[in-house]
């Protein structure tokens, strides 16, 4: 006799999807996950009573109005709006490329010169079938907001030359030719007022929810425990590595409290686009719920090449990656115990709202 209905390894926000809408129709759950907090990646934590979003910059974000209104029933959403700033070598642009960013680099004022210009650049480079990441960029918006906002930017971000990256990383590029500076197209977005990891609490209320617990540190005892398992972790590591290690681009946060200081750069998120500055972005987290407090904290953000060990943030979707996942999603599709989900166990960037979308559907399959 199974204790749990279900097992659900990771506390994140598809495992938390899945055992607050399996609870709510009767299922028993137990949510273990290896870590010290609930919320995976989401997760934030109070420092100086600014919620830290401790694994990089989170901004909620759909078009989906049955996503938006799961997730705000949980929590009131501010209406944060993301509006990043770009820092190339001490000059600001504002992001995405809009008619703000287009004024900044040449002074002009009108949408109609803004296209005249970066057509006459497009044409001078003269590009017809793009070999590279350089040459893709340069074809789409010409060689001045290539070379001083994307070039050495994505070369920190990717560790390697544009002319080296493929030319399919950037298929198209967010041009605006109206003073808009907000990043996002979707009808929602904001930021829980209270941090993310308020929400998952609330997702995850009467529910057993076990930390600093791996599955791997039991396999069968905690397999034995339940009737089903839901597994959002690594889908390579469930299958012992059988065929390779998938690979990801890792990413490190040097995180600090600048006390006394009530507003460091004025937004929540600065890129640094040039090569000097060895990291890519500084987050100011309080910005994200428009905090008044006394100090500040920031985190720079370091891109890294990932070896195993490191934590996997990013997949790596080349041609040897997917098609050794291909051969460990054969593996999981054979398990009749196990599901699988999530942004680790299907070697998938998702971005929240898809995961929510994700995890919703599965459970309407169970
Ligand atoms: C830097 C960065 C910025 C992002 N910004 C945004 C953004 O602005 N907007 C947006 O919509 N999305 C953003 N995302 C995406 C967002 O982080 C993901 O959509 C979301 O976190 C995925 O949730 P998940 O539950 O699938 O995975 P995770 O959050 O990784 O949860 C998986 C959980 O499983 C646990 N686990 C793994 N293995 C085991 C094991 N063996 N035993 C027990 N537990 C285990 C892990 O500890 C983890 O807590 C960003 C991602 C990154 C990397």
């Amino acid at each position: 006799m199974n204790m749990y209905d279900y097992l659900i390894v990771g506390a994140g926000l598809f495992g938390s999807t899945v055992s607050h809408i399996l609870t709510q129709h009767g299922k028993r759950c137990l949510v273990i996950d290896k870590r010290p907090h609930i919320g995976g990646n989401i997760y934030t934590e109070s420092i100086n009573d600014i919620n830290v979003h401790k694994y990089g910059a989170h901004i909620f974000h759909t078009n989906d109005k049955h996503v938006w209104e799961y997730v705000n029933s949980f929590v009131e959403f501010n209406r944060y709006t993301n509006s990043p700033v770009a820092n190339y070598k001490g000059k600001l642009y504002n992001l995405p490329f809009n008619m703000n960013t287009f004024y900044q680099m040449w002074g002009i004022t009108t949408p109609e010169e803004a296209m005249r210009k970066i057509e006459q650049q497009r044409k001078e480079a003269g590009i017809v079938d793009p070999q590279n990441l350089e040459e893709q960029a340069i074809s789409l918006i010409g060689r001045d907001i290539y070379y001083t906002l994307i070039k050495e930017y994505t070369e920190k971000q990717w560790g390697r030359k544009a002319t080296e990256l493929p030319a399919f990383i950037i298929k198209r590029l967010p041009v605006r030719f109206t003073f808009d500076n907000n990043y996002f197209n979707d009808t929602y977005q904001g930021v829980p007022i209270g941090g993310y990891t308020k929400l998952i609490k609330e997702m995850l209320k009467g529910i057993e929810v076990q930390l600093n617990t791996d599955y791997f540190s039991d396999r069968k005892y905690f397999d034995s425990t339940a009737e089903k398992v839901v597994y959002t972790g690594e889908i390579d590591k469930f299958f012992n590595y059988c065929y390779g290690h998938l690979e990801y681009r890792t990413v490190s946060f040097e995180t600090e409290v600048l006390k006394g200081t009530e507003n460091y750069q004025g937004n929540a998120v600065v890129n640094y686009t040039d090569a000097e500055t060895l990291y890519t972005r500084i987050i100011e987290h309080k910005h994200f719920e428009f905090g008044t407090q006394p100090d500040t904290v920031i985190s720079k953000e370091y891109s890294k090449e990932w070896k195993p060990g490191d934590e996997p943030y990013y997949p790596v979707n080349d041609d040897r990656n997917c098609a050794l996942y291909k051969l460990y999603k054969k593996l999981a599709d054979e398990q009749s115990k196990v599901i699988f989900g999530g942004r680790l166990a299907e070697y998938k960037y998702y971005d929240m709202h898809q995961v929510i979308a994700s995890a919703l559907n599965l459970t309407k399959t169970i």
